[in-house]
This record gives C-alpha cells, structure tokens and sequence, in this order.
C-alpha cells in the first residue's frame, strides 16, 4: 500500500510503521495469537469506511446513508453463517473481550456465577478473572487442567455440580489440546448452565474442519477475527436464534456504539478467503507445523505441556532449562525470534516471570514454511537456550533467523 501522504503529513508514525514491517519481515514470529493479515483485509480496513457512522444493524440504521456499509455487513454475515454453520451472527464486536461481555450480559445478571478456565492454566482473562470485569461482576469458579496438562472433564462436572453455574464459557488462550464441546454442553445441560464456547484461538482450525465444531452443542460461540482466522483485529459473535435479538441489543446500544464499519469489510473479505480450499489446506498446515515443532523440541530434550499438540500451539515448559520464560523471551528476542512468556499450569514463578513460553505456527505457516523449517527453528530456539547469556553466540543464531525470513518473505 502506498503511504505517500502519511509520509508527508507524520513522518513519525510513517517511521513507526515501516519498523513494524521490517520487524514483522525480519523476525520469526511465533506468538500463538497473532497472524499475517492478507493484502486485501489490510486494504479493506484501512479504506474509506472508517469514515462512516452506523449504529444500528443493515436494514435497520440510525444513520443515513448506510447503503454500502449494509452491503459489507450484511456479506461479513453471510459469510460467517456459512463458515461456521451458524443461527445469527453478529459481526459488530470491537474484540473478542468486548463479544464476551455481550454475551454475558445477554443472559446473566450481576453476581450470578460463571464457570470458566483459570487464567493460570491457560484460559482468558474474560473467563471470570479476578482482574477482568468478568471476574468481579460475576462469582467466578474455575477449572484447570490435570498434572498432565488435560482438561479433566470430571473436575468440570463436580464443581458444576457443587456450584451451580448460570453459564459455563469453555475455550483457552495457552491450551494445545482438542476440546471436547459435546462433553461440555452435557455438563451445561445436566446443571442448567447457558454454553458459551470461546473459540478465539482456533477459530481457523475449525472454519477449515480440523477442530471439531462447538456447533450444534453451545448456546454462544464467540471469537476473534485475527488469530487463527487470519482477519482484521476484532471480535464476533454466534448463537442460537432464539438469543439473536437480545445478543443484538447488548452489542448495540448495550456496550457499544457506532460499528468499526472499515472492520467489518475487513472481516467479510477473511470470511471470503476462509471459504476457500487454500484456506483449508493452510490449517492443516499450521496443526502439521505446530506438532513438527513440538517433536523437534521434545527430541532436543524440552518438555512440552500435556506431551504435545492438537492444535496451532504449545506450552514449553522451561523448568529443567534452567531459565525463566522472562529471560527466555529476551534472549530469543535478540535472536530474532518472538515469542511470549506464558505461566504452565502449576507454576511457582509470578505471571511476570513465568517458567514458560508459548509457540505458535500460525505465522510462519502464512510465510510458506513447512517440516524443515520447523526443524530449524527449533534447533535455533534450543541453540538460543543454551546460550542465552551469550549476546555474541546470540547474533551469530540470528543471521540463521534472517536466511530462514528471506527465503519466505512477507508482503
Ligand atoms: C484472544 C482471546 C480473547 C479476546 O481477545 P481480545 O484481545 O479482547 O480481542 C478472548 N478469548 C480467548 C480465549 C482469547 O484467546
């Protein structure tokens, strides 16, 4: 995209932005929440319809001349029933948070109880932590996994039983296992809970088939729009129709205003290419990544949460490395690669220090890469946890980080 006049108008963030695209080139990006937006979502949101008010839903606007941004909103819908199988959609949430307080306004009442996944053991924030709305509007109870890194769907009966939850929000932002929706809807029904599944992360996998559906089995499925899914920044929303109007009103007027029309287009044009067998065949490739990667450490003696993956990521657990997550972060940082600390279930070590990371293969599987990458990369992260305190050694890892980026370039 030409950035002539921003080049002009403010050369600082013109500056700031061609950083971030020579760091988004240079770089091996391995942050399980993150994705390279294609050309055309990226032209798409950055157009003129971030001009554009539209309160309201197509059809049905407080504004006038809402004809074209109808037109976006009503294809982003279209295209979202046919991907996922859904009842009603609504595209409008400005981010994944924003579509599950929706939803938990939609159907509870403050102090009603929420059962959803310890933040410590991989579910999010918007789960009913302590920090988040989520946490102190509601009674939050949570579960986690067993000392084999699983959800253990015996735990999720018992404290549904103990505690009576309105709403039970199943989905994870560091879990690497499939997750069994069917099992949780059978909980939710036996102790009269609503279901929401949080799909967030694998919303991709299961637009392309190689996640099971939460469909037909949750009431709510909410998501975001850029992780796995390969969109614009943003949130979405999915359920039953019987809880379509209400979901609608608690969107707009409920927690938002005016829709980010520009997103909205964004979103119809993912849709449209997550329809497509490419895209498909691109989340086969991120699981086969994600699971290469996952051996190729496991042969180099890390330990992986759980064993292993199911999915796009993975927890590695630093424990017997001798380094923290914090410090493992920095050292793979200045070898070019990104990633983030993560606290692994059970750990000793504060959320700012973690014992740690988390790996994705969303990223480098949009670059192209494949099994031999996979096994590079992961003989530079194991080369880079050896000498993390060798800055010079560390350099050296990163020209093998940079041959690795030129032959699979971005953009
Ligand atoms: C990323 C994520 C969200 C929402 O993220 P936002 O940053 O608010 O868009 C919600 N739930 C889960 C499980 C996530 O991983």
């Amino acid at each position: 995209m030409s950035l002539e006049a921003l080049k002009s108008v403010d050369p600082d963030v013109y500056d700031a932005i061609v950083n971030e695209t020579e760091r988004e080139k240079n770089k091996i990006l391995l942050i399980a929440s993150e994705n390279y937006a294609s050309k055309a979502v990226l032209e798409a949101q950055g157009s003129v319809f971030t001009n554009k008010y539209a309160e309201g839903y197509p059809g049905r606007r407080y504004y006038g001349g809402c004809e074209f941004a109808d037109q976006v909103e009503d294809l982003a819908i279209q295209r979202a029933k046919e991907l996922f199988g859904a009842e009603h959609v609504n595209v409008q949430p400005h981010s994944g948070t924003q579509a599950n307080m929706a939803v938990y306004f939609s159907v509870l009442d403050p102090g009603d109880t929420v059962l959803g996944m310890s933040l410590s053991h991989g579910g999010h924030l918007s789960h009913g932590a302590t920090v988040n709305f989520s946490g102190f509007l509601y009674k939050p109870v949570t579960y986690g996994v067993n000392k084999d890194g699983y959800i253990d769907m015996d735990e999720v009966r018992d404290l549904a039983r103990k505690h009576r939850p309105r709403l039970i929000v199943t989905g994870a932002s560091a879990y690497s296992r499939t997750i069994d929706f069917e099992a949780f809807a059978g909980i939710a029904d036996e102790v009269g809970a609503y279901l929401v599944a949080d799909i967030a992360h694998i919303a991709g996998l299961i637009a392309a088939g190689v996640h099971p559906s939460p469909f037909p089995h949750a009431d709510f499925v909410t998501t975001t729009t850029h992780k796995t899914l390969r969109g614009p920044r943003g949130g979405m929303i999915m359920c039953r129709a019987e809880f379509a109007k209400k979901v609608d009103k608690m969107i707009f007027p409920g927690t938002q205003g005016g829709p980010l029309v520009h997103v909205i287009a964004a979103k119809a044009v993912a849709f449209k290419e997550a329809l497509t067998e490419e895209f498909r065949d691109y989340q086969r490739r991120v699981v086969d990544n994600a699971r290469r990667l996952s051996d190729e450490l496991l042969q180099r003696g890390f330990d992986i949460v759980s064993g292993g993956t199911d999915n796009h990521l993975m927890l590695v657990d630093l424990t017997g490395k001798g380094i923290t997550g914090k410090d493992a972060e920095t050292s793979l940082d200045i070898a070019g690669i990104t990633v983030n600390k993560n606290s692994i279930p059970y750990d000793e070590k504060p959320p700012a220090i973690t014992s740690g990371i988390r790996l994705g293969s969303p990223c480098v599987t949009t670059r192209g890469m494949a099994g031999e990458e996979m096994a590079e990369i992961a003989s530079i992260i194991d080369a880079v946890i050896n000498n993390s305190k060798d800055e010079d050694e560390l350099r050296v890892l990163k020209e093998r980080v940079l041959s690795l980026c030129k032959r699979f370039p971005i953009y």
